[in-house]
């Protein structure tokens, strides 16, 4: 084997999914703790203290400076290397959110036993969809009063149209909440609420081991007749379908007190996909660039401004996808179709960004660049492949721009289209009149556009509210079906960035109405960069 497909083959990239308070920092932060990469629970916390911040700058950079540092993280795990990247979820829920799914191999979902699946989860997982990454799920918070788990597998099944493979299942919940029993391991882990041990955890091995009924009551007899139900239902594991995002394997848990965790990460390593061949468009075709490839290539999903204030510029982090990259490389921008020196990549080892020597495919560097790298952009040894499958998602909040000094529109269209390009907003212009509609997933995007206006290009605008509800994507493979669908509907029309064509619905009732007229015009949620 190469070396590049030995190190690929140890690779395990994936993000948390969850819906906000679910679990997904505290849960991040056990995971780093069991796979070494902190001594203390509690420096992953340090986010959270900035988590209500709104438009004050300040509070701005420091959430995005601490969130920088916990971008990627990366630390060695029963000889794999694992790859964490944070999908932003509270205020700073964005496009990049969505984008960084892109970036995976796999997904951790994080359940709330009280809550089920709830919205984000499943906005999140539609994400996951577009290129069936197998999801493992982790059920939170069982020393809560928490649903039946068996409900709980059947809502997963229902509403996410995954198959459960129960890997743990809790024995009581809530005060009675007693452990764990692991299915493939025939075997107890037993929870003390102590969250301090992290190693030590008394087990006891066998279903109907001497001593449970006495021991565990009412609790143990409920598990013995869930765990019949279970087999009858044949809710067993299966790798390929698992691999194939078309089963979960669940595990229970609660993150806070350190329980079930290990179980999680020792099942999750074992498990999960290394890094997958992507698709790329070439001169005259397609194809799907394997891994194992001697010539480095790979893409940006993410670009991070003013993180540092000693330093102005922007880091766009950069998924590999074949190849090694190697410090003080130059690498070729299929956009730009030029050599691109990139001096000192950072690599996200544990929370320390650091300068790197070596990065291998699924690994994720940091590229410092002022404004020549976009999202979306391919990097490669020279070859023209531009990879697919990172494309910008239609967005959910919209606002108009006001500009308070119209000298400065220049500024401000200049400045509007480098942020689009670093994937912070979406601009829209529409074809009736010279509005500017600025379309975002997250309300803090229109925050850290409104500032960066001002800080780097010196103009004031003011955002305000607009009549839209959601955005399409328009095309039609019939020219004059086209023409006479923007002839009809001109007022709801606009050109984003790169000039395609948006239809602007007022409405979701609009958005339909307005598809069911017109059968032959396509309408996207995503769209390919580019
Ligand atoms: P996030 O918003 O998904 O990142 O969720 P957090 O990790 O911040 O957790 C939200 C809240 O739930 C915090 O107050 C946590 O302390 C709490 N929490 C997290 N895990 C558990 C758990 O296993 N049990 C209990 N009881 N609370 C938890």
């Amino acid at each position: 084997m190469s070396a590049v497909a030995e190190q690929a083959a140890r690779r395990r990239t994936f993000a948390i999914i969850s819906h906000p308070d679910a679990g997904k920092t505290t849960l991040t932060e056990k995971l780093l703790l069991f796979g070494g990469a902190i001594q203390l629970a509690g420096t992953v916390k340090g986010r959270k203290a900035s988590r209500h911040a709104t438009s004050d700058w300040m509070a701005l950079e420091q959430q995005r400076g601490i969130s920088v540092t916990t971008s990627v993280m990366q630390f060695p795990y029963n000889g794999k290397i694992v790859n964490l990247l944070d999908t932003p979820g509270h205020e700073d829920f964005s496009e990049d959110t969505y984008r960084t799914l892109t970036a995976v191999d796999s997904a951790l979902m994080v359940i709330d036993a009280a809550k089920g699946v709830e919205a984000r989860t499943i906005k999140l997982m539609e994400v996951c969809r577009l290129r069936d990454t197998p999801i493992v799920t982790f059920v939170n918070k069982c020393d809560r009063e928490g649903r039946p788990p068996l409900e709980l597998l059947d809502e997963i099944e229902k509403v996410l149209g995954l198959h459960c493979a129960p890997i743990t299942w809790p024995l009581g919940m809530g005060r009675a909440f007693k452990g764990v029993y692991h299915l493939l391991e025939d075997r107890f882990y037993l929870y003390s609420g102590d969250k301090h041990r992290v190693s030590e955890i008394e087990t006891i091995a066998g279903l109907r081991a001497p001593g449970l009924t006495e021991r565990f009551g009412e609790v143990y007899k409920v598990l013995l007749d869930e765990i019949e139900l279970l087999q009858m239902a044949g809710t067993g594991f299966d790798l390929d379908a698992y691999r194939a995002a078309r089963l979960t394997p669940v595990f229970f848990g609660s993150a806070i007190n350190n329980f079930g965790v290990r179980e999680l990460l020792d099942g999750f390593t074992e498990w999960a996909p290394p890094p997958q061949p992507r698709n790329a468009l070439v001169p005259g075709g397609a194809r799907a660039v394997q891994p194992t490839e001697a010539a480095f290539s790979g893409f940006v999903f993410k670009i991070q401004a003013n993180m540092d204030p000693k330093h102005r510029d922007r880091v766009a982090f950069l998924r590999v996808c074949s190849g090694v990259y190697r410090k003080g490389m130059l690498l070729h921008s299929v956009r730009l179709n030029a050599p691109v020196r990139i001096a000192n990549a950072l690599t996200f080892m544990a929370s320390e960004r650091e300068t790197i020597e070596e990065a291998y495919p699924g690994d994720i560097i940091g590229l410092h660049n002022h404004g020549t790298i976009a999202i979306g952009d391919s990097f490669s040894e020279g070859e023209a492949l531009r990879f697919t499958g990172i494309p910008n998602f239609a967005p959910e909040l919209f606002r108009r721009v006001v500009l308070k000094d119209p000298l400065k529109a220049k500024q401000l269209n200049k400045g509007l289209d480098q942020l689009s390009e670093e994937g912070a907003t979406q601009v829209y212009r529409p074809l009736a009149n010279n509005d500017i509609i600025l379309g975002a997933v997250g309300v803090l995007q229109f925050d850290v556009v409104q500032y960066r206006l001002k800080d780097e290009y010196g103009v004031d605008a003011v955002f305000e509210p607009v009549p839209v509800h959601t955005a399409r994507w328009v095309s039609c493979d019939d020219a004059r079906k086209l023409k006479e669908f923007i002839d009809k509907n001109e007022q709801r029309l606009a050109r984003d960035h790169y000039g395609d064509l948006v239809y602007l619905a007022s409405s979701a009732v609009n958005l339909s109405m307005t598809q069911e007229r017109h059968p032959d015009v396509r309408f996207l949620d995503t769209k390919e960069h580019g």
